[in-house]
């Protein structure tokens, strides 16, 4: 019953992905890559001093990154850079961990049944890998001003 509500989440995020666009103005970007799965996205956030005002992403890939990638846009937007990191975190544990921590992440909880399918582990954190290279890098999106 429960795994029924997952995947329908899961499959309802593939069809119609949220924060799937581009977006110019954004200060900084990365770029993921999954060799294994052929999984792509391109990120863009929006920062405002410490906090994630605006994210979004446009890319390919299977059912389980483009619906982590559009449940991570959710997820983080509004939060500020160190809250996304915990998130993180916590849903790495939920991927990887056979007893992970009571973690409060909301919808992310969906992905609990990937653990089973280690290959795909990579395929729903790419997004979150790529997340932290967007908010971490030096470097920002070069700006012609
Ligand atoms: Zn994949």
């Amino acid at each position: 019953m429960l795994d029924d509500l997952y995947q329908e989440v899961i499959l309802d995020h593939t069809r119609r992905p949220r924060n799937f666009h581009q977006m110019p103005d954004a200060t900084r970007q990365a770029e993921g890559y999954n060799p294994l799965c052929g999984d792509k996205l391109k990120l863009f956030v929006k920062l405002d001093g410490e906090t994630i005002a605006d994210i979004s992403f446009v890319g390919a890939g299977c059912a389980i990154s483009t619906s982590s990638a559009s449940l991570m846009t959710e997820t983080v937007k509004g939060k500020s850079r160190q809250e996304a990191v915990q998130i993180m975190e916590r849903f790495h544990d939920l991927l990887t961990t056979e007893k992970p921590a009571a973690a409060n992440i909301g919808k992310l909880t969906v992905f609990s049944g990937v653990r089973e399918f280690p290959a795909r582990v990579k395929c729903a954190t790419l997004a979150w890998h790529t997340l932290k290279s967007a908010l971490t890098d030096a470097a920002e999106v070069a700006s012609t001003e």
